[in-house]
């Protein structure tokens, strides 16, 4: 079976290893010129490091976490503790970057952005924005948050969450922990990627700059202080697709499921996406075996919009109270 994948993100990257372990053919298509090189901070949480290692993929130059502290946005005080240790697979954070190279297995094509997909009964037509086509058995939309794929099996526009996530990397010797800290309207996670690197993101309310974090906890506006550089990206929401997928042509990952990063699961359900694709007899019993834990997924890190960012009040001090008897869900 020849494969066409559009995207060369954690998603596609996946699905190209785990269909070429079933025998499949598979040319990946990417609108980047080149290789992500993106070095800020991604975590990948148990469930797909362990899918990753039954890949082969080799992640050692990740660093494992081991517990996330969730921490009130004032002094830092510990409102919950989750033990990342106890899940069979090591919880690892890394630059984003060196886990789509260690993904590269297969062919890329850089410099190709598709402009739509033609499915003629017979096989898919992958047409691209430079007027050159290619022909596929299966076509597989891991072309993300503005999937060109996706309008073709489930059009819908991500609606703008009115939040901005700005990421940065700090020289830092942190402990070996991801520490979240909660604040009203906004939260902050720093987490190490590397010896003496620390990946931070704060998620803010659009247009609210310099300085959203005034009157916060010491030790993070310290950290804050520290960064160079920031890449800032608004954060946009949308609902699991309700179809995945449309005669030859399939999504995974954000194409199919953009899930906003407040459980860090959006990279690890498109792994999940990718190997579930691979092991399914057909697409219809594919989306079947994902529908219902993607909407879990998805629904927590909508949740956790509202309850990161509850202003100082009752509701604050039930959730804290809340965090600091039940640990959260060990996806986070
Ligand atoms: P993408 O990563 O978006 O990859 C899509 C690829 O397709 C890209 O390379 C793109 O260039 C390419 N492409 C797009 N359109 C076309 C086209 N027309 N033709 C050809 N190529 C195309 N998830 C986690 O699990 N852990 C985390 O810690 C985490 N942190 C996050 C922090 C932030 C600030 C954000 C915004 C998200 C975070 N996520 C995290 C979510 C995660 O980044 C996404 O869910 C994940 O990248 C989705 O992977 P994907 O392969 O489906 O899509």
């Amino acid at each position: 079976m020849r494969i066409g994948i559009v995207g060369a993100g954690i998603g596609g990257l996946t699905a190209a290893i785990a269909l070429t372990r079933q025998g499949a053919d598979c040319v990946v298509h990417e609108q980047r010129p080149a290789p992500d090189d993106d070095g800020t901070g991604i975590q990948i949480s148990p469930n797909a490091v362990a899918e990753l290692r039954k890949l082969g993929v080799d992640l050692d130059f990740a660093v494992e976490v081991t517990s996330r502290e969730l921490l009130r946005w004032a002094d830092g005080t510990v409102l919950g503790r989750t033990d990342l240790s106890r899940y069979g697979a090591p919880y690892l954070t890394m630059r984003r970057g060196l886990l789509t190279a260690a993904l590269r297995r297969t062919d890329v094509h850089y410099g190709r952005r598709c402009a739509t997909v033609r499915d003629d009964g017979s096989g898919v037509t992958i047409e691209f924005t430079d007027g050159s086509r290619e022909r596929y058995d299966l076509v597989i939309g891991a072309d993300g948050l503005r999937s060109a794929v996706r309008a073709v099996v489930a059009p819908a526009e991500p609606i703008d969450s009115g939040l901005v996530a700005s990421r940065a990397v700090i020289r830092s010797d942190a402990p070996p922990g991801v520490r979240v800290w909660l604040g009203p309207g906004r939260h902050c996670v720093a987490y190490p990627i590397a010896p003496g690197l620390l990946n931070l993101v704060a998620v803010t309310p659009a247009g609210r700059h310099p300085d959203p974090f005034g009157g916060w906890d010491p030790v993070v506006r310290g950290l804050l202080g520290r960064a160079g550089e920031w890449d800032r990206r608004a954060l946009y929401d949308l609902p699991p697709a309700p179809v995945w997928h449309r005669g030859r042509v399939v999504l995974i990952g954000d194409a199919a499921h953009p899930i906003l990063p407040f459980i860090a699961q959006g990279a690890a359900q498109a792994i999940e996406d990718a190997v579930a694709l691979a092991r399914s007899p057909d697409l219809t019993a594919f989306r079947a075996s994902r529908r219902d834990r993607v909407r879990r997924v998805y629904e927590l890190s909508r949740a956790g919009l509202r309850v990161h960012h509850l202003p100082d009040g009752p509701g604050q001090r039930d959730r804290d109270r809340g965090l600091a008897v039940a640990p959260a869900d060990g996806h986070d």
